[in-house]
């Protein structure tokens, strides 16, 4: 395949493309500045899709769906397959592509990749495993049997935080269930959509099962697929306030959706932690991507016993972190997605600070033409600060000192979220029972990662609906139909 053109002088051509993906075609196209966060520079403009062009791409995916939904689920499962094993061999180039468009660090590009392919993978083994029943009605008066079909035509809609894989944790388990899609990723990170659209192509996937559209005017151009009778599925990753408004637009016409909304995820450290595997894992649930992940721990609540060394150990890791251009080898902590990201966390900080929180690192943002925030540390933070309720987003550990389990699982609760948590103590059936009481859809129990695509990925409360990955993730695309059989 000819990966075509250079991204800002790169060497090895990326897999890249600026144009509409529509019905197998990739179309010209321009309009959307794509933004090198590290420098500020414009890498590459995209396409600007409008309404009709939107409605042009509901007929590709429906062009598409017949023939999609009736191919053997092997077939699709073999398809897939070859696109997991396309983007592990173009893993450099996305990485780089990645680390390019969204600011993060190499490292965590790389992790990103990996871990975006393997959506591939898990759904090409689980696209031959579609669940039915059989059953005989409590009454004996007949045979329940429940099959489950593709939903059909699937909006999936992405952020720019992972631009990889919240597009792979929608399009392997929609491809394995038989759903054509169409994908409107991130304006500030389309480029890797349009790569992995193109590894796709290669990979055999048919003309029209997966379309890509870049927009301006995200709202008018998702209501209109969403007013669309042939769309009956929407997949959403992205705020809770966007969610919101979709949620509201999708009811007009009774769309299935799936929601992957905002997090605020508390970090729960008892006296009788590892302390070194506490700050292990707070350093990586805090600092992929630099904290700009909807797991991201955004609250540390640590026992007044250990809270003191827990400071101390942090802020030494934290300060030690290089922070530099994402696609620098030696980086470890790359720019914020946009100047207005950097400005919204120097407000929650400078908000903490003034009502009494104290920076033991960090603290004000980096000047310079990149969008940096250092890793920061907060300690004596009030636990009613905004800080508190607002996802940072960004390098930031507010930590708040607790007393007993009960005050840990009140705080940790305290939150209109619940997406993940954390909890570090070495007594095992305390964890399991402080973890009971926690409002979330995900717990790190001694571990601070937890994203797995053999695992369900998803929050309660204002955090989501439905769950993505797993072995449920591909029934989110699938309606079960009931027949009621007499013989
Ligand atoms: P966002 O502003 O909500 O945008 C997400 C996507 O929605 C983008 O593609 C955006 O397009 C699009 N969009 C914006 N307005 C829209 C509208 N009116 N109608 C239809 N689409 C619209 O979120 P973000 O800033 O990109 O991402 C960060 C958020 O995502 C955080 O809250 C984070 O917690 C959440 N997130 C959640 C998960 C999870 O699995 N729960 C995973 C990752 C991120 P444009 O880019 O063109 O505006």
């Amino acid at each position: 395949m000819t990966l075509a053109i250079n991204v800002a002088g790169y060497a090895d051509p990326a897999l890249h493309a600026h144009g509409l993906y529509i019905g197998g075609k990739w179309e010209k196209g321009a309009g959307i500045p794509v933004i090198n966060p590290s420098t500020g520079d414009v890498l590459a403009e995209v396409a600007d899709a409008s309404v009709e062009d939107a409605a042009r791409t509901v007929d590709a995916a429906e062009a598409a769906a017949t023939g999609w939904r009736d191919t053997p689920s092997r077939k699709r499962a073999e398809i897939l397959r070859r696109w997991f094993e396309l983007m592990s061999a173009h893993s450099e180039e996305l990485a780089m592509l990645i680390s390019l468009e969204n600011g993060k660090a190499l490292s965590d590009a790389r992790g990103e990749v990996a871990y975006a392919a393997e959506f591939f993978r898990w759904y090409a083994e689980e696209a031959v495993r579609i669940p039915g029943e059989y059953r005989h009605a409590p009454s004996g008066a007949h045979k329940i049997l429940v099959d489950h079909e593709p939903i059909g035509i699937s909006v999936l809609i992405t952020p720019w935080n992972f631009p990889a894989a919240m597009a792979t944790r929608k399009i392997g388990p929609a491809l394995a269930a038989g759903c054509t899609v169409i994908l409107k990723p991130a304006s500030e990170t389309p480029l890797t959509a349009y790569a992995m659209a193109r590894l796709g192509e290669e990979a055999g996937v048919p003309a029209g099962v997966v379309n890509v559209l870049t927009t301006r005017n995200p709202g008018p151009v998702v209501n209109s697929m969403l007013a669309d009778p042939r769309v009956r599925k929407l997949s959403f990753t992205g705020s809770t306030g966007i969610g919101r408004v979709l949620l509201a637009e999708a009811a007009k016409s009774v769309v299935s959706c799936s929601m992957e909304l905002g997090g605020n995820a508390p970090f729960l450290v008892f006296d009788d932690a590892d302390l070194e595997a506490a700050l292990h894992g707070a350093m990586v649930a805090k600092m992929r991507n630099a904290g700009e992940a909807c797991t991201a721990a955004n609250r540390f609540y640590v026992q007044a016993g250990i809270h003191d060394a827990f400071v101390k150990g942090l802020t030494g890791r934290m300060a030690a972190l290089k922070i530099g251009p994402g696609c620098d080898p030696a980086t470890n902590c790359g720019p914020m997605i946009t100047q207005k990201a950097v400005q919204k966390i120097d407000n929650l900080v400078s908000d903490a600070i003034e009502r009494g929180a104290r920076a033991t690192t960090g603290g004000a943002p980096l000047p310079g033409n990149g969008y940096f925030y250092p890793p920061t540390v907060l300690e004596n933070v009030p636990v009613d600060a905004p800080i508190a309720h607002e996802e940072i987003f960004g390098p930031v550990a507010p930590v708040y000192k607790f007393t007993t389990e009960e005050e840990a699982i009140r705080l940790a609760n305290n939150t209109e979220y619940g997406l993940a948590a954390y909890i570090y103590s070495t007594d095992i059936k305390k964890a399991l029972r402080v973890g009971k009481g926690l409002e979330t859809g995900m717990l790190g129990i001694n571990r601070g990662l937890m994203s797995d695509p053999a695992a369900p990925f998803g929050g309660v409360k204002q955090s989501g609906l439905g769950r993505e990955g797993g072995v449920t993730g591909i029934l989110e695309f699938m309606e079960a139909k009931y027949y009621a059989v007499e013989f």
